[in-house]
């Protein structure tokens, strides 16, 4: 995370240039139920996203999430499965890259190193044929705005990595399109020239009107220049919101986890107004979730107040402190939970404190999982009665399980504790799971797995990347079995 100062001072600077926030309801590009696959692994999962006039809007998510494939949808590089995109209220399906009124920066640049500054930028002109006199005015006014007038005949070879980057950038806005598709165009940068370019790119985007499509797996880059940020992952959109609604009110726990800091633990809303969390009563200000039902809780590091220990709504004791310039970052343990909490008065480690957070910044979500534990169906393979186990079939891998049989052929619905997924040590799965999401819950990490046809919930102690992929196994010791099934629907059922 940049520091609260270092945000402070790029979001006054950001705020400075302005900014488009409001709706329309013609927006320039539409993605209608987009649906892209690759090799039978579903990429984008029917996506629909408004695009607006002149908005600098970003798509955020981890790596793998699907980002540069929707900009590639936009730039007709890329053909759906199914569904429309539209263009100023035009299906472009069928209209080729060149024919579409977008251009691309790309993170490599891709400028033509044989060719000087001017050249490359002059070069969709020329393909358009343009006249000498109209290229070179386009090509000079575009430096201009680059800032790199005088550069015209220096070497792409001569030039700094944050030089080129404007050379693409100019090169891509010469011909003016109305949409500008950025892929990740700040990843090669150093940190300082990376903070300077996103003041810049924001600047140029306010002065020349065009409609900026930002991707970006970094959450800092995607508050401070967008006016709205797509959260997306798994191929989805988990949320689209201005930087403050995303960070303010996160629609889960993924994006709350994902954008800025957060302490995200197990709670039960009694009622309307009342979550349980650690056992205590406290007020929300959320409501509509059903009585008793487990929820996830979402609290900002700074929101958390430091109170006397009889004031506490919750009390804790701190593991440790680290200084951060403006505010102090302690570790907190509370009930066996790990906190986070960003305040400005220090405590000492080892010192018992009162926490307080003002209902309006309990935030109250709805789980990830729709269940508590994994809850699916599988076809007994073999029973073996003599020694009480059995062989089920789970997406046609047979695996044994010890202490249980029925008969050959029977449906088993079957209930399993997070704890009986867990990642093998030696490696050798029985399925092969991909992650969709890893959350950590003050105690252990949550853990949303995807196999062929089930999600599955996890809890590991373990780290785990999300979006890759891990071999996982099954522990039945504490699962249950009935052959009541009568088919239907089943929490992470899928099949
Ligand atoms: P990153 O931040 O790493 O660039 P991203 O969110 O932009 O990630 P995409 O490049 O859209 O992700 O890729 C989404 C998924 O689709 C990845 O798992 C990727 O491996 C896969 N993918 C992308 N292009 C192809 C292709 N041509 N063939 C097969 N798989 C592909």
């Amino acid at each position: 995370m940049k520091s609260n100062y270092e945000l402070r001072i790029t979001n006054y600077k950001l705020k400075k240039i302005g900014g488009h926030n409001e709706l329309s309801n013609n927006p320039v590009v539409s993605l209608k139920d987009v649906e892209v696959s690759f090799d039978g692994e579903v990429i984008l999962d029917k996506l629909n996203l408004d695009i607006e006039h002149e908005e600098f809007i970003t798509l955020l998510g981890p790596s793998g999430c699907g980002k540069t494939t929707t900009l590639r949808i936009i730039g007709g590089f890329l053909q759906p499965d199914s569904g429309e995109i539209y263009f100023d209220g035009e299906c472009i399906n069928n209209l080729p890259p060149n024919k579409r009124n977008v251009n691309t920066v790309f993170q490599k640049y891709a400028l033509f190193p044989h060719l000087n500054v001017y050249e490359n930028v002059a070069f969709g002109l020329k393909l358009k044929k343009k006249s000498k006199e109209e290229i070179d005015k386009a090509v000079m006014k575009m430096l201009a705005v680059v800032d790199l007038k005088g550069y015209e005949k220096r070497p792409i070879a001569k030039l700094s990595g944050g030089q080129q980057q404007r050379v693409a950038i100019a090169r891509a806005l010469v011909c003016d399109p109305k949409v500008l598709l950025l892929d990740e165009p700040l990843g090669a940068l150093d940190l300082k020239l990376r903070k300077d370019m996103q003041i810049e790119l924001k600047q140029l985007q306010h002065q020349l009107k065009t409609t900026f499509v930002f991707v970006t797996h970094d959450q800092e880059e995607a508050l401070t220049m967008s006016d709205r940020v797509v959260v997306m992952n798994n191929g989805k959109i988990e949320q689209i919101g201005t930087p403050t609604d995303i960070y303010n009110e996160p629609a889960n726990a993924f994006v709350a986890d994902f954008i800025g800091e957060a302490n995200i633990l197990n709670g039960i809303m009694k009622e309307d107004g009342t979550v349980i969390l650690q056992g205590k009563e406290i007020e929300c200000i959320d409501t509509g979730f059903k009585p008793y039902q487990p929820v996830d809780v979402v609290i900002r590091p700074e929101d958390v107040e430091i109170v006397d220990v009889k004031e506490g709504m919750l009390t804790g004791t701190v593991q440790d402190v680290v200084f951060k310039g403006v505010h102090y970052e302690m570790e907190v343990i509370s009930d066996d939970c790990l906190w986070l909490i960003q305040s400005t008065t220090c405590k000492d480690t080892g010192t018992e404190i009162g926490m307080r957070v003002i209902p309006e910044n309990i935030h109250i979500m709805n789980k990830l999982f729709p269940t508590e534990d994994n809850i699916f169906t599988a076809k007994v393979v073999v029973g073996h009665a003599e020694e009480n186990s059995m062989e089920i079939e789970i997406e046609e891998t047979v695996i044994k399980v010890e202490g249980h049989c029925y008969a050959e052929g029977t449906t088993l619905e079957i209930t399993l504790p997070p704890s009986g997924v867990y990642v093998p040590g030696d490696g050798n799965g029985q399925l092969e799971a991909y992650i969709e999401s890893v959350i950590y819950k003050g105690k252990y990490n949550e853990i949303i797995l995807e196999t062929e046809n089930h999600r599955w919930l996890m809890t590991s102690l373990q780290d785990e990347q999300v979006a890759t992929s891990i071999p996982i196994c099954f522990n039945f010791e504490n699962a249950h079995f009935s052959e009541d099934y009568k088919g239907g629907e089943y929490g992470g059922d899928e099949e």
